[in-house]
């Protein structure tokens, strides 16, 4: 498989599929596995990979620290950590994550707070699958 680095827009060593799509690695946070189920048949029906799977903030952070996505998809409402708090933490960490925040309907100021924080870009909840391809490849600048 070609790798090819799509510098200019991401400053990261990118992948390619079959189709010569970008294919990203991705992190899924979310403390319902329905959802992050849900999340990972649409990552994989547009061809990214899902790296790892992360049921709260603290997980995410550490997850986030062991496999280096280039893309987080992070839920707001959590135990232990909400999104918001894991999103400044892998900020601080890596100033260049790529969080793009999945949140319910009606947690609006709370989705200015992670954008706030370092998120790139948001996703209400509920969503439509073409919703989630959408956001990954405008992150990407394709
Ligand atoms: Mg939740």
């Amino acid at each position: 498989m070609e790798k090819s680095n799509y510098g200019i827009a991401t400053q990261k060593l990118l992948t390619e599929n079959e189709e010569g799509k970008i294919m990203a690695r991705i992190l899924v946070c979310d403390d319902a596995a329905f959802m992050r189920m849900t999340l990972i048949k649409i990552l994989h029906g547009a061809g990214h990979e899902v790296v790892g799977e992360a049921g709260n903030g603290l997980e995410a952070i550490k997850k986030y620290q062991e496999l280096h996505p280039d893309i987080v998809l992070m839920d707001i409402t959590m135990p232990e950590l909400d999104g918001i708090g894991a999103t400044q933490a892998i900020r601080a960490i890596d100033p260049n994550a790529g969080i793009i925040i999945v949140s319910a309907m009606g947690h609006q100021d709370k989705v200015f707070s992670a954008i706030q924080a370092g998120a790139k870009d948001f996703i209400v909840k509920p969503f439509e699958p073409d919703r989630i391809v959408a956001c990954i490849k405008k992150y990407f600048g394709e």
